[in-house]
């Protein structure tokens, strides 16, 4: 660095921050020379949202365009806005966004906000307008989630999901501590980011190759309060790490990421499980969930805080009682041995084995990409509007594979890889 840093806190590291940028364009999204790129971010995120943009255009960036959000500009909604804004979304943004992917436009979100915003507003407010939101983003969302350009999420160190995070150290500190988390959590913290990633998204591939030659048709997940079998959709396929979009771009979505992950069949999930960590859902924190599943769908759920938000998410539409993903991680990877609750699923879900409620990714199909919506359905693929991991993974769970013919080969013993 050979300018001052005037807009970085004097706790968040100026060089970890710049490799951080230049893990997102070239490891998270591979930006293609004259491809445009759109970014959503906090505004407190700005000096990593410049780094990033800077990096971006000496990649050979078309254009980019950033979109910025403000913690107490949403607070400011629910404390003053008439009764019906909660219904509203700005579909018209959303549409923009969608036009912009059918373009080849890539997609990077950094997320950074306070993980408990909206704790203290109206529950029924936040979830209508969390609703109307998400039926508002689907038509973009179905082109991220159906990998049609390359995308990525990475992590700005805000000051108050630090503190939430850290609540017996001063700001500085607090904020500094998470900076540190994240970077190493996102494998910036050594000399040379690139080859690790390059090195990790091999070793994720080990893992998913195993299982695509296995060809389960069932796992079934065993520890405390959890008996469950998650059958595993038709043609289903394990995917980890880099993905190729459907623009022939290997991207890595997600930084940090430590899960192989594939898709359950909607219909063949039976038994109960209890999470493992708290769930925090849109501002709201969800803990000790426990649910029963009979056909594929929970007909029971319980929790010892957020239930009620629990069930109003579960009352979306009929697929939010559904899996659309169940995935694998060890509980010795970095953010589980870190110790460390982030309240935000980017990170939570890299730290123990977990479930998802809803929509299911087209990509954990063989030949996903050319699949319709139909298909998946018919193989077994979820659909809705929702799609939140849940952890179940601890240091006790054991997992086996179940074969067709009814035979089990051991998949995780206590936590780790059998
Ligand atoms: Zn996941
Ligand atoms: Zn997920």
């Amino acid at each position: 660095m050979n300018k001052p840093e005037r807009h970085i806190a004097p706790s968040i590291d100026p060089v970890k921050l710049d490799r951080l940028a230049e893990v997102a364009i070239k490891v998270g999204l591979q930006l293609a020379p004259g491809q445009d790129l759109l970014i959503t971010a906090p505004v407190a995120a700005l000096p990593l949202v410049r780094r990033i943009v800077e990096h971006a255009y000496k990649a050979g960036a078309g254009l980019v365009t950033p979109f910025f959000s403000d913690e107490e500009i949403t607070l400011s909604r629910y404390r003053a806005a008439p009764d019906a804004s909660f219904d509203r979304a700005a579909g018209w943004l959303y549409e923009g966004m969608a036009k912009a992917f059918s373009a080849n436009t890539a997609r990077l979100a950094i997320v950074g906000d306070n993980p408990m915003l909206l704790s203290g507003e109206d529950a029924a407010k936040v979830a209508r307008a969390n609703k109307a939101n998400s039926m508002a983003y689907q038509p973009a969302l179905e082109k991220i989630v159906n990998f049609d350009v390359n995308w990525n999420i990475v992590a700005w160190p805000g000051t108050a999901w630090a503190k939430l995070m850290f609540p017996d150290d001063g700001e500085e500190r607090a904020v500094a501590k998470l900076a540190d988390a994240i970077f190493a959590a996102s494998r910036v913290d050594g000399t040379d980011p690139i080859a690790n990633w390059t090195a990790h998204n091999a070793a994720l591939r080990q893992r998913t190759d195993w299982l695509n030659g296995q060809r389960f048709h069932a796992l079934h997940f065993s520890g405390p309060g959890t008996d469950l079998t998650v059958g595993l959709a038709d043609g289903h396929e394990w995917v980890g790490g880099a993905s190729t979009s459907k623009n022939g771009i290997v991207c890595n979505p997600n930084i940090p990421t430590e899960e192989v992950f594939t898709t359950p069949h909607a219909q063949r999930v039976e038994g109960h499980v209890r999470s493992t960590k708290p769930l925090s859902y849109q501002g709201t924190l969800i803990d000790n969930i426990a649910v029963r599943f009979e056909q594929g769908r929970i007909v029971e759920a319980t929790a010892s805080r957020g239930a009620d938000v629990l069930n109003k998410v579960l009352d979306t539409d009929e697929g939010a009682r559904r899996l659309g993903e169940v995935a694998l991680v060890p509980h010795s990877s970095p953010i589980s041995k870190s110790g460390l609750l982030f309240y935000n699923t980017l990170f939570d879900e890299n730290a123990a084995c977990h479930i998802a409620l809803g929509q299911c990714y087209s990509k954990c199909f063989v030949d996903g990409g050319k699949l319709t919506p139909e298909q998946v359905a018919a193989q077994g693929g979820n659909k809705s509007f929702i799609h939140i991991d849940w952890m179940i993974g601890s240091g006790e769970t054991d997992i086996d594979g179940l074969r067709s013919d009814g035979s089990r080969v051991p998949v995780f013993r206590k936590g780790e890889w059998a």
